[in-house]
């Protein structure tokens, strides 16, 4: 059994309701259970403002899964809300992002792991440490915990807690 950190996103739409229904799809996929799973956050768009805000969640997964089919699990979740949402109410998007496999490390043309990004995003470290703060993150060598208290205010700011 391994244990994996995803990293859920919308900006578009009912976007907890998409949260909601993606953290309940997560834990549905053969060979996984969710064990646990963060608060909502709400993260304010930066840059190009004309855009809705993120809601973003942590989780965590236990699986029997490789972490390749398990990112294909993933991609396929993402093809199927972005299908069905489609069809009913509009346009929604639904990002998931695998950012941790038990300690593997991985470089390869599909999958990157640890995520690349995961360190200076505090949309997903802060939701993240909810959940994990004490997960070692191969490569860094720091547990989530340690990498979020790296955050400056400012990306702290960012990102502020909405629901449960
Ligand atoms: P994005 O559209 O930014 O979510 O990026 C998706 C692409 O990133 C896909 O082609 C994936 O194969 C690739 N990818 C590499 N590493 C990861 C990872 N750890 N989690 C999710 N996607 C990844």
């Amino acid at each position: 059994m391994s244990t994996a950190l995803i990293s859920i996103g919308s900006n578009l739409g009912n976007s907890k309701e998409t949260v909601a229904a993606a953290i309940k799809a997560l834990g549905q996929i053969e060979g996984c259970r969710m064990t646990a799973f963060s608060s909502l956050y709400l993260t304010k768009p930066w840059g190009y403002k004309e855009q809705p805000d993120f809601i973003n969640c942590a989780c965590k997964i236990e699986t029997t899964l490789a972490p390749l089919s398990l990112l294909h699990r993933m991609q396929k979740l993402e093809q199927d809300f972005h299908r069905v949402r489609n069809l009913k109410y509009g346009p929604r998007t639904l990002d998931l992002d695998l950012i941790a496999f038990d300690d593997v490390v991985m470089h390869t043309k599909e999958l990157t792991l640890p995520h690349p990004h995961l360190h200076e995003r505090a949309f997903v470290l802060i939701p993240l440490d909810e959940i994990a703060g004490n997960f070692v993150i191969s490569e860094h060598n720091q547990t989530v915990n340690e990498l979020c208290s790296k955050l400056t205010c400012e990306q702290k700011n960012e990102v502020k807690i909405c629901d449960r």
